[in-house]
């Protein structure tokens, strides 16, 4: 190890970071340094750096929970240096874990006994989850054709084209064929129909989506689940159902207990749900559940001996740290169902005040729904001057993250503006982005005058004729009405 020595007296770090030559040289790109730099600099000029990021509150693009209560933050720091891995040796967090499980397959209705353990598992997210569930399909479905002597080599998976993009990545990892039932425009989700058409004797799920990534639209699984099980009885297949409840999971339970979408189904067979977006943990948390342990294949399962017990493990990754799960077992008790539930309806009526209100203005179509996840997914009614992609990119001048894409193929000609509201969207925030979403509408139509206003040869003419000429044109007489007229819209919204 080479130790550092100061280059000259001045350069001596003595009372201050930008008194100091840290404060004057680049930071290391590419290679690690040869000398080492005092702990305050590092700090600061990282802490400098980050700030270019956005601010995670603003980033209206994610899902992923932002904000969590001191209390919670100061558990997950006093845990930040547990490796969960490490059941043995951290036996209470292991039971947390459990303890979650417990909880959440329960909301789920899972059918167990009053002190009975669930079946499932804390993940990195969903993503994780998903690979897991579809591993245990896979491997169910090869068991059953092995069995039955049949071909078990192309395995296939049934979703809609508005599948996140992880399970795309688990089709291709773990070689599965996709099969995806296309949307098209007006219906951006999953077509059940559609979806029990292309199941076949190969098919080890279809997978059906609480809470669409795009729209936040919730897919009909009870209308699935009557499908298969129709198919089922004629074919005398058992293809099972998969419910990929990322953002949904911690949102149906409260606000539509009555919706069947989970476990009381009886195709369901497993659920995954992040615990880090509606279950109000920071980033590193999902969770997959499986109905019963018959659901599980064995040889998917790890079993290490944890105080003296049994306990099954069956993750992808081995070493991974504990806070996330022990915030989720804070948020769960903290809360409990109350908690959850008016976080929820606070989010669905933001969602509601921001969807009003951008409709108010006739500028936009929504395309989100109003029961679903609190989603607000918009886009251009006029896109002949400037599409909805110009528009995310102002907003961000605002300090806005509201992501715009296309729609699924077959629907890919449809951009849509999304904003997720999350728990830590308040009301302020809403009414505060409706304002600066009408700034920029007002911005882009001054450089863009809306078609329907354009001025025509012969107005343009008439203007010059009665006298404007070489003072106001035509087009500046006309970009004033509008500016003025936005400027009422304006108000009308942020009243
Ligand atoms: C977010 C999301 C995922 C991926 O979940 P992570 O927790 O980010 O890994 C999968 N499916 C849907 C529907 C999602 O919304």
């Amino acid at each position: 190890m080479v130790f550092p020595k100061p280059a000259s007296e001045s350069d001596l770090f003595l009372h201050s970071n930008f008194a100091s030559r840290y404060a004057r040289d680049s930071l290391p790109r590419f290679c690690m340094p040869q000398d080492s730099m005092p702990k305050e600099s590092a700090y600061q000029n990282i802490h400098d750096e980050l700030q270019l990021d956005a601010i995670p509150k603003l980033n209206l693009a994610s899902f992923v929970t932002t904000s969590m209560e001191e209390e919670c933050n100061k558990l997950i720091m006093e845990s930040i240096n547990k490796n969960y891995v490490d059941m043995d040796e951290y036996p209470i967090t292991t039971d947390l874990h459990n303890r979650c499980v417990n909880m959440i397959a329960r909301m789920f209705h899972a059918e167990i006994g009053e002190n009975e353990n669930a079946i499932g598992a804390g993940t990195v997210g969903s993503s994780e989850a998903i690979m897991l569930a579809g591993l245990a399909f896979k491997k169910k479905w090869q068991n059953k054709r092995k069995a039955e002597g049949k071909p078990y080599d192309k395995p296939n998976l049934v979703t809609g084209s508005n599948v996140q993009v992880c399970w795309e990545k688990f089709a291709r990892y773990f070689e599965v064929e996709l099969r995806e039932v296309e949307v098209r425009e007006g219906y951006y989700v999953m077509d059940p129909a559609k979806a029990v058409e292309m199941v076949d004797d190969n098919t080890i799920c279809v997978a059906a989506i609480l809470g669409s990534t795009y729209n936040g639209e919730f897919e009909d699984v009870k209308l699935l689940n009557d499908l298969l099980l129709e198919k089922n009885k004629q074919t005398g297949w058992d293809t099972p159902i998969h419910v990929d409840a990322a953002s949904g999971g911690f949102i149906a339970p409260f606000l539509y207990p009555e919706l069947e979408w989970d476990f009381r189904l009886p195709l369901v067979k497993s659920i995954n749900v992040s615990g880090h977006k509606y279950g109000l943990v920071y980033a590193g948390i999902g969770w997959v559940i499986w109905r019963t342990k018959d659901d599980l294949p064995e040889d998917l399962v790890f079993h290490i001996n944890y105080l003296g017990a049994d306990q099954p493990t069956f993750t992808l990754n081995f070493s991974k740290g504990s806070s996330q799960i022990i915030a989720q077992y804070y948020q769960l008790i903290r809360l409990g169902q109350e908690g959850y539930r008016s976080i929820m309806e606070n989010c669905r009526e933001n969602a509601m005040v921001l969807k009003e209100d951008l409709e108010k203005s006739g500028r936009f179509n929504i395309l989100s729904k109003d029961d679903g996840v609190p989603v607000v997914a918009f886009s251009l009614k006029d896109r002949s001057e400037y599409d909805e992609f110009k528009i995310s990119e102002m907003l961000r001048r605002h300090g806005w993250i509201v992501p715009a894409y296309p729609m699924p193929p077959a629907a890919q000609h449809i951009n849509v503006l999304r904003v997720v509201i999350r728990a830590e969207f308040s009301r302020t925030l809403a009414e505060r982005l409706v304002f600066d979403i009408h700034s920029v509408l007002d911005e882009l139509d001054k450089i863009h005058p809306p078609k329907v206003t354009k001025i025509t040869a012969e107005e343009n003419e008439a203007t010059v004729d009665s006298g404007f000429k070489n003072t106001l044109t035509a087009l500046d007489l006309r970009r004033e009405i509008i500016s003025q007229e936005s400027n009422k819209r304006q108000k009308i919204t942020v009243a």
